[in-house]
């Protein structure tokens, strides 16, 4: 590795960490027992936390690590309408229906996050920045307009399509062939509000006890067993809220998620005016590749960070330093000469169907799967679990009548990934 590239300050922590160092919480014994106990301290397990908790029901968020040290703390903080399938592929397996209902909850979120966040008064540098989504060919962009043109009924949404000869309004480069904005689209510091997160779950009387693994739950009469590092703790209703980092201990959720490593670099601090002209609207920033990158300003408009998969197989993040500042000048050259400070990953739970799975299997509920657009899903899906758990019907959700589907032969290992990524490159480049 070049190490030229690299600042003498460099780390293979997320950038995040810098401002929001991993929180230390009051270490607490294991209680013998609790209503719920939520496995998992992300996103999805402190909003489903914060929503028992608040509601009268003891509960308790064991995590295997630090809390928040998944995807919570780690992700690029672009927040979109987050479901991956169009509305002609869900039509297809659903109806038009139930396909306008599940893509309606995507909407939802997204509304949501921003207007939870304000009541909540967390301090996050929540913005609604809009997203530039940039065509990498021109054949993309006629279909970016041709998706502007059929929009669903009932499922329009404010876009603008930007052509080429506009785009340097959006972007200071000339790599993409124009593209669209989603106005509506958000950037947040994910650290900070997993933070008030934390933060909002303790006041409300969640127990969190991090460094406390689950191995095992059993079913045991009307409640369950969980087998965990510091002992064993009894409760009435579980969570799984694992999602890219789901183990061993839910031998049936794991063979549902797909874990997939997920890449970021942080330049350092650029010169003044740079960032002005390289995301002049503090847009966030993501294209129409297969393999997709997605990238942003830091909130005080100082760094670019830039997200993506550079390797067949997971590596070191030091080693995806190199390949992703090799895409990140092929879009703005005008950083070949820039070094990076951190460079970091983490994993990102796919599904098979790439839609997020809440539900409730032998009476264990999960929520998790999110496909790389988790800060609005799994806040959002997670407040939902809580509230169901809690006996509210605005916990309900068209996403529980969904089968969360396996594969035959996949117990958690993807060895289809390396060849799946190595296709995507393939069409990425020969399929323009
Ligand atoms: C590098 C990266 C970039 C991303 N960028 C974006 C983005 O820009 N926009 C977006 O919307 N989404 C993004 N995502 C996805 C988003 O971060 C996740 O979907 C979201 O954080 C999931 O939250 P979660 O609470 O479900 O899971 P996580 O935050 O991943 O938390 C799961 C937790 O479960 C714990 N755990 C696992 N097994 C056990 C066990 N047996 N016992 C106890 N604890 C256990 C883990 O330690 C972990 O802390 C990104 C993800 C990554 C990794």
């Amino acid at each position: 590795m070049n190490e030229s590239i690299l600042t003498a300050n460099y780390k293979n922590t997320p950038y995040w960490w810098e401002k929001t160092p991993r929180p230390i919480i009051k270490e607490i014994d294991l209680p013998e027992e609790t209503e719920v106990a939520v496995i998992g301290s992300g996103y999805t397990g402190l909003c489903t936390a914060i929503q028992t908790s608040r509601n009268g029901l003891d509960t308790v968020v064991l995590d295997a690590q630090d809390a928040g040290w998944g995807g919570s703390s780690r992700n690029g903080g672009q927040v979109s309408t987050s479901l991956k399938p169009s509305f002609q592929e869900l039509s297809r397996k659903y109806g038009e229906e139930r396909a306008r209902e599940l893509l309606k909850e995507g909407i939802n979120a997204l509304k949501w996050i921003g207007d939870f966040i304000q009541e909540e008064k967390i301090d996050c540098d929540f913005k609604r920045s809009g997203r530039f989504y940039g065509a990498h060919s021109q054949s993309q962009f006629k279909q970016l307009e041709k998706r502007i043109r059929e929009q669903p009924e009932g499922l329009e949404m404010d876009v603008d399509l930007i052509s080429k000869s506009q785009q340097h309004t959006e972007i200071g480069s000339d790599f993409y062939h124009g593209g669209i904005v989603h106005p509506y689209h958000a950037s947040l510091d994910p650290a900070r509000f997993h933070r008030g997160l934390l933060e909002r779950a303790l006041t409300g009387g969640t127990q969190i006890k991090t460094k406390c693994a689950v191995k095992k739950i059993e079913k045991k009469g009307e409640v369950f067993l969980l087998q965990t590092e510091a002992g064993t703790i009894t409760a009435r209703q579980v969570v799984v809220a694992t999602s890219g980092y789901t183990g061993a201990a839910t031998p049936w959720h794991r063979r549902r998620v797909i874990p997939i490593g997920s890449y970021i670099i942080a330049t350092e601090s650029l010169e003044e005016g740079l960032v002005d002209e390289l995301i002049p609207k503090d847009r966030v920033i993501s294209d129409t590749r297969k393999l997709v990158v997605y990238y942003r300003a830091s909130p005080d408009r100082k760094r670019i960070l830039f997200g993506g998969r550079v390797s067949l197989n997971e590596t070191d993040p030091e080693k995806s330093v190199k390949p992703l500042h090799i895409q990140l000048t092929k879009i703005f050259p005008q950083l070949a000469e820039t070094k990076i400070s951190h460079s970091w990953m983490g994993f990102v739970g796919y599904t098979f169907d790439h839609m997020p799975h809440t539900g409730n299997q032998d009476g264990v509920h999960y929520s998790m799967g999110y496909c790389g657009s988790g800060v609005s899903l799994s806040s959002y899906f997670g407040t939902k679990l809580g509230q169901r758990l809690a006996g509210l019907t605005e916990g309900n959700t068209v996403l529980t009548d969904i089968k969360f589907q396996t594969r035959p032969f996949y117990s958690g290992n993807p060895w289809f990934l390396a060849p799946s990524i190595l296709y995507y490159r393939l069409l990425d480049r020969y399929l323009r």
